[in-house]
This record gives structure tokens, C-alpha cells and sequence, in this order.
């Protein structure tokens, strides 16, 4: 397996995983619960990562992942909650984790 991304906000990754889903490509969260409990290894060793399944598939994600961090689908959207831009291409918001289609009515 080949690690594709790594972020310390896993909401991030996981609007990625579910992108990468959609194009029929599976991955695999490590450090999904990582910061707490964890002692005294430095921060950046317990970001959350996402690994292909299928390394095959390892130019075609990082292609998706262009696209996502350069916004060329959509346009950006403010979280409802806490008023946070988000990426075209999120479904829940980075910060606080709300549905891009959420509402308060
Ligand atoms: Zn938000």
C-alpha cells in the first residue's frame, strides 16, 4: 500500500476518501483516532493518513487530489455552523464537520 496524503484535520481526509470513492478508488484511514492518549510523540508522526488499497491507482488519486486542493470543480462554499470556506468539492465542512447542505430551518 502507498500513503497519499496526510493532514492533521481528518475531516479533510475524510471528504478525500469519500471523493476518491466516488471515482471507484478505495483507501484506507491510519491514525484515524490519533492526538490523545498518544505520549510524547511528536505531533506530525499522528496525523491521520490515507493509504491506497491499490497502488495502481496512485497516479489517478493523486490527479483527483490536484483537483480537489486547486478547486476547478464547483465553487467554494461558508460552512452554515461556523462561516468557514470550504473547497467546492467538500461535503462537510474541514472545520466543524456540517453537511454543505445543512440548514438551520
Ligand atoms: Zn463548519
Amino acid at each position: 500500500m502507498k500513503k497519499l496524503y496526510t493532514h492533521e484535520n481528518r475531516i479533510i481526509l475524510f471528504n478525500i476518501r469519500n471523493l476518491l470513492r466516488e471515482a471507484g478508488i478505495e483507501t484506507v484511514l491510519r491514525n484515524e483516532f490519533a492526538g490523545g492518549g498518544i505520549g510524547d510523540l511528536p505531533a506530525f508522526d499522528t496525523w491521520p493518513e490515507l493509504w491506497l488499497e491499490d497502488d495502481d491507482n496512485y497516479e489517478r488519486a493523486r490527479a483527483i487530489l490536484h483537483d480537489i486542493e486547486h478547486g476547478t470543480a464547483g465553487s467554494d462554499w461558508y460552512c452554515r455552523g461556523c462561516q468557514e470556506l470550504n473547497h467546492a468539492s467538500f461535503q462537510l465542512c474541514w472545520q466543524c464537520g456540517r453537511p454543505m447542505d445543512d440548514s438551520d430551518d
